[in-house]
């Protein structure tokens, strides 16, 4: 039977303004306040936020927050300050003396909450400067980033164990929702989790209706505004293929409904803008690129449309879930065609090549030269397959070049290739 824990129940209340706690959330709370080390696996908008933020409120002392974007901790961090919580960040984006102030902070115990960037540990001196005043709670958010079998692998987030032990004996609870077995297993392993108590939640999002409409590309500009003309299917979030597609999409559907653009390629005073003219309901369409998203909490988004598909089933989980962060009902249309599907196909070979296609090239290859072209007709390849294929093996080692053209196996492939290659061959 559940352990009641009216402290929790009343600091979700008072600190939060949350009139209950949701799914798994109470659970999780539990384990981290009494010190157990958590991995937390849930849905984008779930909540997991909340499940370090309350633990760390209920044991006192600082949180330290590992957090892998500058967008990211801002959001956190502004949502927590308003709260009337002390937080500090140390990340790039701020100047030398900024930083100082929020070590002295740090150490003399006036934040609740320190977010940093898992690259801060390569500045020496870092770590020992946090081990004079250990946290009370470790939190690792977006931790798939620890696993190369994840989607958003960073370096730093492996070496975040070795500095960690110095911090401990804190809890550590680590965040994601990248839900592959693999992942989760490289998590536990790589923060060295002790006794990890791990909560895998369903990856449902039942007030999520996803649609796919087969739709050829002159039309999918007038489905946009039809789709979004109801006021109820309205803010809405659409995603482009490029920036140039963005754009002209903007512009044609401003005449309908207010809407902006946002990709990387806009000045960041004029991404800011956009951002927040989308969150306090100015905007009610945002047209953008991929680059809009990771960060972005906006509860009552009703549709997230995508104008052609996107390159892989990650991002599209991530990007239809940033409709219907407030539980009501929500609509995702991902407007597809055939070509859509080929193009895609289309990258996937060129950036990697087939492993029989290497291997067929590389065993024609001899120490004579040949020509490109007269090789890649002899293995009947195509252009567009055999190029790639051709500079990956060159890329190893395994083939050389000259200026003529003319390519022949490599007089001393080195032996990591050699193995690299024998494996990908049996
Ligand atoms: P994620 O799991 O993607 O990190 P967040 O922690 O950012 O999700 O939370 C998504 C939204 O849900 C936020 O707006 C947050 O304030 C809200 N939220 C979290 N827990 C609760 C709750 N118990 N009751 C109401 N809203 C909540
Ligand atoms: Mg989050």
């Amino acid at each position: 039977s559940p352990t009641p824990s009216p402290d929790l129940e009343s600091l979700l209340h008072s600190v939060f303004g949350f009139r209950e706690f949701r799914a798994s959330q109470r659970a999780v709370c539990e384990a981290a306040t009494k010190g157990r080390d958590v991995l937390l696996v849930m849905p984008t908008g779930a909540g997991k936020s909340l499940c370090y933020q309350l633990p760390a409120i209920a044991r006192g002392g600082t949180a330290l927050v590992i957090s892998p974007l500058i967008a990211l901790m801002d959001d956190q961090a502004h949502k927590l300050t308003s709260l009337g919580l002390n937080v500090g960040r140390i990340h790039s984006g701020l100047d030398r003396e900024a930083s100082r102030q929020v070590c002295r902070d740090y150490l003399d115990g006036k934040l609740q909450f320190l977010f940093i960037a898992p690259e801060r540990f390569r500045v020496p001196g870092f770590g020992p400067m946090l081990a004079k005043r250990k946290p009370s709670l470790i939190a690792i958010d977006e931790a798939h980033c620890i696993s190369q079998w994840g989607h958003d692998f960073r370096p730093d987030y492996r070496n975040l164990a070795a500095h960690l032990d110095a911090l401990r004996p804190a809890p550590i609870i680590a965040l994601t929702a990248t839900a592959t077995p693999q992942v989760q297993k490289d998590i536990v392993a790589e923060l060295a989790l002790n006794n990890a108590a791990e909560f895998i939640q369903g990856f449902r999002r039942t007030n999520l209706a996803v649609e796919v409409v087969e739709v050829s590309k002159p039309r999918r500009t007038e489905m946009a505004r039809k789709l979004l003309s109801e006021s109820t299917s309205r803010p809405a979030i659409i995603y482009a293929p490029s920036r140039k597609d963005a754009e002209t999409l903007a512009t044609e559907l401003n005449s309908a409904f207010p809407t902006a653009t946002y990709h990387a390629g806009l000045e960041p005073a004029t991404r800011d803008k956009v951002q927040r003219g989308f969150l306090d309901g100015q905007l009610e369409v945002v047209v953008a690129t991929i680059a809009f998203g990771m960060g972005i909490d906006k509860a009552n988004v009703r549709t997230v449309l995508h104008m052609a598909m996107p390159s892989t089933v990650e991002s599209f989980y991530q990007e239809i879930g940033r409709a219907g962060r407030d539980g009501k009902p929500a609509r995702s249309v991902l407007m597809y065609s055939f070509a859509d599907r080929r193009m895609h196909d289309f990258f996937l070979e060129r950036d990697y090549p087939p492993t029989d296609t290497l291997s067929r090239i590389a065993t024609a290859l001899q120490a004579e030269p040949i020509h490109a072209d007269d090789l890649r007709i002899k293995l009947r390849l195509d252009l567009d397959v055999f190029g790639p294929a051709l500079d990956k093996l060159l890329a190893q080692g395994a083939a050389q070049i000259d200026m003529g053209g003319n390519v022949s196996r490599a007089d001393n492939p080195s032996p990591a290739w050699m193995a690299r290659y024998n494996t990908q061959v049996s």
